[in-house]
């Protein structure tokens, strides 16, 4: 594996090339959309919450660059979206420096803190207490010189038993009553619909930040439960837009208008936090407000890109069930995606890191009785994202 960081985008961006569309969604962008003045930003307000926020945020994934956040929300982007884990911390201390002697009112942050489930009931285990979600959220405050966030998430669930979690809605209504947030969400990047709809039944949670893009096989479902949300009043933030960037393959570059428009049509989608990483990448990305129509090539595009396997994890579920060690493999192939895709080391390490796997993973079995939904050889890839346990952190840049 490369352990080189690439730009994501620098190599795909000369064979943008467009290819015929299905995918597209058949609604224009209306409702509580308007434009601004200046004909550019696009805003559309968070369900309930009020906020009123351009389509295009900033996801911090891997946004290591405070010139570029500077330069974002010069650019009138509002709102961050980043995460105690991201980059060990250090999205949140980058955001922190930018921020600073800017007024409380022109940014709104979301973050997240997460645990990690028992990999085989795929449950909270004893780890996951009200004290430590509240440890892990201040932690985020002072790396982000903050006494309150806009939004809190409850990061990465799948499950209704993790929708609903005592001890983390707890910590939640407790950080809100202490006014550490403003509103608080969850945010899902598998079994969406699920955990979206716990989220809706909760009657606690405000705002459901969910992977949604046109490389999910299932996305008539998370079309379906983000309708419901909304309809609910939640505020619905789109991730993963962009659908596991096919970066190995320079032959079927990404087109990030494309996607972005794809995900935007849908108007229960309040805003996008699409992670861009250089300044022409943010310059795409908000190219995309002035007209939200599918170009017949992007239309091309989405067709032949959704047919491709690419790196795009479905979340399905169906390979756990199979594995006979139970391997938690829809975040192993999250972090593949993001070793190969994202080609963010750091972040595929962390994800491999939490998922304290056994030593010899997939090394045992002879057969791979694992049938993926992707066709992917599923224990070849784990194998090969597994050995960033063992190279030391300093060597990833
Ligand atoms: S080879 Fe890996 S993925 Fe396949 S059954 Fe064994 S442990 Fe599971
Ligand atoms: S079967 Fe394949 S697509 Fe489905 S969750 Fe497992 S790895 Fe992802």
């Amino acid at each position: 594996m490369a352990t080189k960081l690439i730009d994501r985008r620098n190599f795909m961006k000369s064979t943008m090339a467009g290819v015929g569309g299905f995918l597209f969604l058949a609604s224009k962008a209306k409702g509580e959309e308007k434009k601004q003045s200046d004909g550019k930003f696009v805003y559309r307000t968070l369900g309930k919450t009020g906020l009123k926020l351009p389509i295009i945020s900033m996801g911090m994934i891997y946004a290591g660059n405070p010139n570029l956040v500077r330069a974002a929300l010069d650019a009138g982007i509002v709102h961050l979206d980043t995460a105690h884990m991201y980059q060990r911390g250090q999205s949140e201390e980058i955001i922190g420096g930018v921020i600073k002697g800017r007024s409380r009112d022109s940014y709104v942050i979301g973050t997240k803190v997460a645990f990690s489930p028992n990999k085989i009931t795929f449950l909270y285990t004893e780890e996951a207490t009200e004290e430590a979600f509240t440890k892990m959220l201040d932690g985020s405050l002072k790396r982000l010189g903050l006494d309150y966030v806009d939004i809190l998430y409850h990061q990465s669930v799948g499950r209704k038993e993790s929708v609903l979690f005592e001890p983390i809605l707890k910590a939640m209504d407790k950080a809100k009553k202490d006014g550490k947030t403003r509103f608080v969400g969850i945010s899902t990047h598998r079994n969406e619909p699920e955990a979206i709809q716990a989220a809706i039944d909760s009657k606690f949670y405000e705002i459901v930040l969910t992977a949604y893009n046109f490389k999910q096989k299932h996305y008539l479902q998370v079309k379906e439960a983000i309708a419901k949300a909304a309809q609910s009043g939640l505020g619905v933030v789109a991730m993963k837009v962009m659908g596991g960037v096919t970066s190995q393959d320079p032959l079927r570059p990404i087109n990030p208008s494309a996607a972005l428009k794809w995900v935007l049509q849908d108007v229960n989608v309040t805003t996008t936090v699409p992670g861009f990483s250089t300044f022409e990448e943010m310059k795409t990305d908000l190219s995309v407000m002035e007209d939200l129509t599918l170009t017949d090539s992007e239309k091309e595009y989405l067709k032949t890109a959704s047919a491709a396997p690419g790196l795009y994890c479905q979340g399905c579920g169906q390979c756990e069930k199979q594995c006979v060690a139970k391997l938690p493999i829809p975040d192993l192939m999250r972090a593949y995606m993001y070793a190969y895709g994202y080609r963010n080391l750091t972040l595929a390490q962390e994800t491999i890191l939490s998922l304290n796997l056994p030593r010899g993973v997939c090394e045992d079995c002879g057969q791979c009785p694992v049938k993926c939904l992707n066709g992917w050889n599923v224990a070849g890839k784990i194998r090969d994202v597994a050995r960033l346990r063992d190279v030391p952190s300093e060597f990833i840049v």
